[in-house]
């Protein structure tokens, strides 16, 4: 039975309901159809049918809960999933169907009103967590190129316009437990008790309910770019260029230049454009990591303490500063990233975007072959921004050209904070 807000009494999750010893829906991770895979539901109103430990949206169900309480919205709404279906097909594939190949995302997430019709007809609460749509892209940078006759419109993928027609999709995380657990070499058990600490008891399923294998955790998800025919992906004749880009806000947004992140991010955007205007595909990952997935706050406390420390900012701290204010240089772990890639069929890429031996050594290790990598242009590095590409290139990234050397590096300042 589907109840609204009680004010009575509250439902707890952290055990089965009464007289539900086994669930209605079992999740079996990787099986051969979506029928025996089992729908993901994280439904809140028939907490009988959950399969799942958290709730659809990620973090965006903090403000549905928001609306909720200032009774913007009933919370017994469900979504009319009509004309809601993909626009693109995208599976299945292979990969889907190995438990170990992809563990972040449900691959039948774009598909659930489609392959769960049945039971979402019948009124178990299903949900999307992956959606395709179409799109037209114009960013200046682009229309620059285009100036420079770099890139010529030829219609389709680039319009006179400078438009630039994609298939995006946005996918919401929805993690496999174990699975994760393995990539990060820890201990299921060890895995879910540090989320459950770390998000201050947050989730009490993750250590109470070892029937629920499936958690939606409250992050961001990845949006894709897909410039060319989708068929390509899965083509082995076909050439594809990627990037896999983290989010940088201040820089991919405001154009903040103490970083490279737009420039590489809008570079990789042309290379996908040409590759698909000769019989390819393009593909952009745009994962919700802001800051080394540190946030937002830590990364601009970074900056001040990069800024202030003695002898102003410099290629050669430059990881040390972060690791001061963080705890750690980096925490995107690029282990869950090749998931999406392997979700869209992917097996090699031709081209990829990025200097960053993480990302290349995750593609790789799970089984995609790279065939070229492609630094950022040099002319593309703002002018505050050769501490962190020179930093990167001292501590391994790739480069043809070579990293500098200690003294190299010492040379390498930022801009003070007074010159702002
Ligand atoms: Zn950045």
């Amino acid at each position: 039975m589907t109840t609204p807000n009680r004010t009575t009494h509250i439902r707890l999750t952290s055990h089965p309901e009464p007289g539900t010893s086994t669930h209605r829906f079992p999740l079996r991770w990787g099986a051969a159809t979506p029928k025996e895979r089992g729908p993901v539901i994280g439904s809140v109103t028939n907490p009988a049918d959950r399969n799942v430990i958290g709730a659809h949206g990620g973090a965006y169900s903090l403000y549905r809960a928001l609306a909720i309480s200032a009774r913007a919205m009933n919370p017994l709404a469900r979504p009319d999933l009509t004309n809601t279906h993909p626009t693109a097909g995208i599976g299945p594939h292979p990969s889907w169907f190995d438990p170990d190949r992809i563990v972040s995302l449900d691959p039948w997430g774009h598909m659930a009103g489609e392959v769960f019709a049945e039971e979402i007809a019948s009124g178990v609460d299903i949900r999307p967590t992956i959606a395709v749509t179409k799109a037209r892209l114009n960013v200046p940078e682009i229309l620059a190129a285009m100036g420079a006759k770099r890139l010529s419109p030829d219609g389709t993928v680039l319009h006179a316009s400078g438009d630039i027609s994609v298939t995006k999709v946005a996918v919401d995380p929805v993690w496999h437990l174990p699975g994760i657990a393995q990539r990060f070499g820890v201990s299921d058990s060890v895995l879910r008790r540090t989320l459950f600490e770390q998000t201050g008891g947050m989730y009490p399923e993750l250590v109470t309910r070892p029937d629920m294998n499936v958690f939606l955790p409250p992050i961001g998800g990845a949006t894709v770019y897909i410039m060319g025919d989708v068929a390509a992906l899965t083509d082995d004749k076909r050439r594809i260029a990627c990037r896999v880009h983290d989010e940088c806000n201040g820089s991919d947004v405001f154009g903040s230049d103490i970083c490279t992140c737009r420039p590489y991010l809008m570079h990789g955007i042309e290379e996908c454009v040409r590759e698909a205007q000769t019989g390819g595909a393009g593909v952009i990952v745009y994962n919700r990591k802001e800051g080394r997935a540190l946030g937002e706050v830590t990364k601009f406390l970074v900056y001040n303490a990069r800024k202030r420390q003695e002898g102003g900012d410099q290629a050669s701290t430059y990881f040390e500063r972060t690791e001061c204010v963080a705890g750690v240089q980096d925490a995107r772990f690029q282990q869950l990233m090749p998931d999406v890639l392997h979700w869209l069929g992917i097996r090699r890429i031709d081209r990829l975007m990025s200097m960053s031996n993480m990302k290349h050594d995750a593609l790789t290790e799970s089984g995609i072959e790279i065939v070229e990598r492609v630094p950022i242009p040099p002319e593309l590095v703002p002018p505050d921004a050769s501490v962190e590409i020179e930093a990167k290139k001292a501590a391994g990234y790739y480069t043809p050209d070579g990293a500098p050397d200690a003294d190299g590096l010492a040379a390498v300042k930022g801009r003070d904070l007074e010159k702002f």
